[in-house]
């Protein structure tokens, strides 16, 4: 073990062993340890708040040559996830308090308070989005990361963190932090990539001598059975945990070999070669016909997406909903 390594974040020993080395966004160059003790991989050690707010710049939300067409796609699809996120709400409970984590410019968010009659306010660390969505969309929206944010406790009925978790360098003061701002009994909605798939591609990379750049820039890599264990820990009871996204499951295996995930493998350790822009051309599978049914498919609560028990971890994501004891 190097010096320079923090114990692991999640349940503090500092057993740890190198897992892999990464690039992320082409903008950190990093070890990816594996706690000994409970598992879980991040990116060690843990990036500065100053780093974090240069790795998930403006272009992180906003990429510059996303497109106007992709764009509009993307938001109006964020718009439709919304709405069936409403209308399921609406139907457990008449009316709550929502906060989305992460929430980018808020169609999703508009989606939810249109169809059900919730309130609901979303928090991003991102600059620029609270003006856009008072002022288009309507809604309330705070600028500035979650654990300096100054909610009250018990404030909400509910929390979305869809894809948050793993861009948190210390897990645990971000799920307590949850717990401590939602009423007993209230509930935690919690979308995070499986880790172990996720890095699955980058350990590849290792193995045969390179870098890989991870697009996402994600610096935790939890398995099921460690998510399971820090929301737990967190104080919270799981109610549903399931995997799904098998497609992307296969990809990272290198077991579907259309079109390669959204990971460029670098030039070997060593370069410092950095081709931001080429993050962000993504392969496009859902583009036609085929991806409208299979966007058709996630509507509605994702209730007809095919998903598994999250004790099996065949899936590339991963969804909890905990409750707060
Ligand atoms: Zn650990």
């Amino acid at each position: 073990m190097t010096q320079t390594y923090e114990p692991c974040v999640f349940c503090g020993h500092d057993d740890l062993v190198l897992d892999c080395q990464v690039s992320i966004r082409a903008a950190l160059d990093a070890d990816v340890t594996r706690c000994r003790h409970c598992g879980l991989l991040y990116v060690n050690p843990p990036p500065t708040s100053e780093k974090i707010a240069q790795l998930y710049d403006a272009t992180y939300w906003d990429p510059p040559n996303l497109g106007a067409r992709e764009a509009s796609r993307r938001y109006h699809r964020q718009y439709r996830f919304g709405a069936a996120y409403g209308r399921g709400l609406g139907r457990l409970l008449p009316e709550g308090r929502m906060l989305e984590i992460g929430c980018g410019l808020g169609f999703f968010l508009k989606g939810v308070a249109d169809h059900c009659d919730w309130d609901v306010e979303g928090i991003d660390v991102a600059d620029g989005l609270e003006v856009f969505a008072r002022e288009k969309l309507e809604l309330k929206i705070t600028q500035r990361r979650f654990e300096e944010a100054q909610f009250s406790d018990g404030q909400f009925d509910l929390v979305r963190a869809k894809d948050i978790l793993e861009h948190v360098p210390h897990p645990m003061s971000f799920l307590e932090t949850v717990r401590r701002i939602l009423r007993p009994g209230g509930r935690l909605d919690l979308w995070v990539p499986n880790g172990m798939l996720d890095l699955a591609p980058a350990r590849r990379a290792f193995k045969a001598g390179m870098r890989a750049r991870m697009g996402a820039g994600h610096l935790l890599f939890m398995a099921p059975r460690v998510l399971g264990a820090m929301v737990g820990k967190a104080g919270f009871r799981v109610i549903h945990a399931s995997v799904f996204s098998f497609r992307y499951a296969l990809r990272s295996l290198g077991l579907w070999t259309s079109q390669p995930r959204s990971l460029a493998v670098a030039a070997p350790a060593a370069s410092t070669s950095q081709q931001p822009l080429s993050e962000w051309q993504r392969p496009a599978p859902e583009q036609g016909l085929r991806g409208t049914m299979f966007y058709a498919r996630l509507r509605g609560w994702r209730s007809c997406h095919p998903a598994l028990p999250a004790w099996l971890p065949l899936g590339f994501e991963q969804r909890f909903v905990v409750e707060r004891t």
